[in-house]
């Protein structure tokens, strides 16, 4: 476990005094939401909900409801992950002690959480009283040639409108349970929807959550606050950011599949021909570690004007790999955004250049 000295932490009080962006981190477990806090968040920006089922049952679970064909086997595997996914949520609202929280709604890439081995497919065909025939021809039907453009986020809400409810069950339900044993913390779920490209698609899934919202909450007679807000991952999303701000309390700019999405660079293979491209200097850096201050900047900048012009006081964050990067960091503050959100270890890196900016600024 990594620790903060006198003398650093005094240093970094400074830097904290000078910055203007808030700092928050991404976590999917209490443990990293812990280490982040002792770091210097202030929040969490992102909370990958599809991390929280990697391991044992969980992800057995979630495989159960990526083959569901019926109703009733969507139902079964959504009752198992309900409970699941309340019990993490406990624990990252405590591990921040009333300290925002935004979750990301499931954005599974299917094609890693499908079974491959023959004794998973095997194991699950059994659980779901299914012949392994059956079960391979849907996990084959499951087959997308452009996974990261394909059936996630956002898109498997509109498909499977229980998804999105059993996750507002788990975060409405964890945060009143944590704010009868806390409170002075005063929880206020900030509910984050991934992939969205258009206002009418953010309707709609954002109807799903606010049903299943206000009805435990007057069920339950608490009083209790909820923001929902939106991802601006797609380049049309962020052209688009006027019309999504009627609805979206907050957006959070997911630099990562932005730049995928703008430059038609894959995530996951670009590092294989980008290195030609350094060295024919036809680019300098790997857009996906240095924020494109150019095309993918322009579309922060626009989204955040229409944003801002729609609903003045609304919040924006980054919550790509890029809230960790100095000079990207630099750049976002220009643009006058509230707060980056990077992995635990990079948060006094942030608070660094965040105040670095700062100063740069007011000059
Ligand atoms: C992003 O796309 O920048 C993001 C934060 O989401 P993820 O990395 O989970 O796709
Ligand atoms: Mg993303």
């Amino acid at each position: 476990e990594a620790k903060i000295s006198g003398d650093f932490e005094r240093f970094m009080n400074w830097a904290d005094e000078a910055r203007r962006l808030k700092i928050r981190t991404n976590a999917d477990t209490p443990r990293d939401a812990a280490q982040a806090v002792k770091f210097g968040a202030e929040g969490i920006g992102l909370v990958r909900t599809e991390h929280m089922f990697f391991d044992g049952d969980k992800i057995k679970a979630i495989r159960e409801m990526i083959v569901a064909k019926t109703p009733e086997q969507m139902e079964a595997a959504l009752a198992k992950l309900e409970p699941m996914q309340q019990e993490d949520f406990e624990g990252i609202y405590e591990a921040m002690e009333g300290r925002p929280v935004t979750i990301r709604y499931l954005d599974p890439p299917l094609h890693e959480f499908v079974p491959t081995k023959p004794e998973d497919i095997a194991e699950l065909a059994a659980e779901m009283n299914m012949d392994v025939e059956e079960l391979t021809a849907i996990i084959d039907g499951l087959h997308e040639v452009n996974p990261m453009m394909g059936h996630r986020g956002s898109r498997l809400d509109v498909s499977n409108p229980g998804i999105a409810k059993m996750q507002t069950e788990a975060v409405i339900r964890a945060a009143i349970n944590v704010n009868k044993r806390h409170p002075e913390w005063n929880i206020v779920p900030e509910i984050m929807l991934p992939l969205i490209g258009d206002l009418k698609e953010l309707k709609y899934v954002k109807k799903m959550v606010t049903d299943t919202a206000d009805q435990i909450i007057a069920d339950e007679g608490v009083d209790m606050d909820y923001h929902v807000g939106t991802m601006i991952e797609v380049p049309r999303a962020a052209l688009k950011a006027g019309e999504l701000a009627e609805e979206a309390e907050f957006f959070s700019f997911g630099t990562n599949d932005l730049t995928q999405l703008t430059f038609g660079f894959s995530r996951d293979d670009a590092g294989k021909f980008l290195p030609e491209y350094y060295a024919a200097k036809i680019y300098e850096n790997d857009p996906f570690a240095k924020l494109d201050q150019e095309g993918v900047g322009e579309l922060i900048e626009i989204a955040a004007e229409r944003g801002r012009n729609t609903r003045p006081d609304i919040k924006l964050g980054v919550c790509g790999e890029h809230g960790g990067d100095p000079v990207s960091i630099e750049f976002v503050d220009g643009l006058g955004l509230d707060y980056v959100s990077c992995s635990p270890y990079r948060v006094p890196i942030a608070r660094l250049a965040a105040a670095q900016a700062a100063i740069k600024h007011k000059k």
